[in-house]
């Protein structure tokens, strides 16, 4: 099946070709940075960071351009506020955004722009239309313009973008070529907090930067993608649990199939089925349907998982596990060695829920010391102890291991 697109400008989905076969050019609106990223932007960034991962998976060369706009009249007043030079303060911002996102695994784009570096592009473009001024609309008529031509195959953006930003930018591009700006506009859908208009004024703003501090920004991801991206999607505590619930899921499945695989002295590479690529490339071809392909994706690691307990051929495993890793590039998810991201994924449960680390390793010790010495009764009493406070203690033949109980 082809790939399909709800295009804005035509309010259908439509099979999408691209302009030159086998490339693809996209432009998105990037962040107006003075303040860090919250939820609404990773969502806008996911959802087109994993637009762009599905692409490449289809074997499309991607240029994928999205800018900062790093001048602008909130910036000014903000940075004369705090007594800054504008230049510093907006380039200060451009790379908090970037330390926010990267455990979110959203890639840096092939091209990010600034507007500050492109006034004389808008210049040009604004002596062809008539009298104006730069300003952010022209901004991005003309860095779209200079790295992907008069006419690309997809320009995004969030739906708030819709009116009045994209149909300035076409009014302007198109009268200044007389070509068609993108073929393809897509847009994600609203984010709300807890089903309210999320707002600065209601304060209900979630950055990323406090959301990372308890939660794994993988999780942060799952939950994003487990919404096609079109659609509205309500942020809460509960959802986000639910992703995170899920993501350990892949990792602890991961780590089981590695410790399998080794056991068995599995060596070979495991191979994709035919069927289940396609399944997943559907789900995928379907207007980028996120949420069906991540159910795709879960199956698949309940397979596994039941594979592993059910003494299944190591290739079978293998195979598997190649499937989940395959697809979760696509999705960006499961593709941390999972030995560490269980670890730093405990950290962080455990802070949520207000447990201390050393404290658990130090009952580790004690136990080992009570089973050394078979004083049983206090090895069992240790564990009800951690029990109680929500740690899993694991045995193993390497030693004991444990993990925060859901
Ligand atoms: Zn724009």
């Amino acid at each position: 099946m082809p790939l399909r697109l709800t295009n804005t400008l035509s309010d259908r989905k439509e099979e999408f070709t691209p302009l030159t076969p086998g490339r693809v050019g996209v432009y998105v609106c990037g962040i107006t940075v003075y303040d860090l990223p919250h939820i609404g932007h990773a969502r806008f960034l996911v959802a087109f960071d994993t637009a762009v991962r599905f692409l490449r998976w289809s074997k499309l060369h991607v240029t994928y351009v999205r800018n900062w706009t790093d001048v602008d009249d909130k910036i000014i007043k903000r940075a004369n506020e705090r007594g800054e030079d504008p230049a510093v303060f907006s380039a200060r911002y451009i790379e908090e955004c970037k330390r926010d996102m990267a455990p979110l695994g959203v890639a840096s784009a092939d091209i990010e722009p600034k507007a500050t570096e492109h006034v004389p592009e808008m210049i040009a473009l604004i002596e062809k239309l008539g009298k104006g001024r730069p300003g952010w609309h022209i901004e991005c008529s003309a860095m779209s313009q200079k790295y992907l031509g008069t006419t690309f195959d997809v320009h995004g953006g969030g739906k708030d973008l819709v009116f009045p930003h994209h149909e300035n930018e076409i009014a302007q591009s198109e009268a200044a070529s007389d070509q068609p700006l993108a073929r393809f506009w897509l847009h994600n859908g609203f984010m709300t907090m807890d089903s309210e208009k999320m707002s600065k004024s209601l304060g209900n703003v979630r950055n990323i930067r406090d959301l990372l501090k308890s939660w794994d920004g993988e999780s942060i991801r799952a939950f994003l993608l487990s919404t096609p991206y079109r659609h509205p999607i309500s942020f809460n505590d509960m959802a986000l649990a639910d992703a995170d619930g899920r993501v350990e899921y892949f990792y602890e499945t991961l780590h089981k199939a590695d410790v399998y695989l080794a056991a068995k002295k599995f060596s070979g590479r495991g191979a994709i089925e035919g069927p289940t690529r396609d399944a997943f490339r559907e789900a995928m071809e379907d207007d980028l349907n996120t949420a069906q392909a991540l159910a795709i994706v879960n199956e698949l690691y309940k397979q596994l998982n039941a594979n592993i307990d059910g003494k299944a051929a190591a290739q079978k495993v293998a195979d598997l596990r190649a499937e989940v890793i395959d697809f979760g590039r696509v999705l960006g998810l499961g593709e941390r060695e999972p030995i560490e991201a269980i670890r730093d994924r405990r950290s962080l449960a455990a802070h949520r829920k207000g447990i201390d680390l050393g404290w658990v390793e130090e009952r580790i010790r004690e136990r080992l010391a009570a089973r050394k010495a078979k004083d049983f009764a206090r090895a069992d009493a240790i564990r009800a102890e951690v029990s109680a406070k929500g740690v899993e203690l694991r045995d193993a033949a390497t030693g004991t291991d444990w993990r925060v109980l859901p």
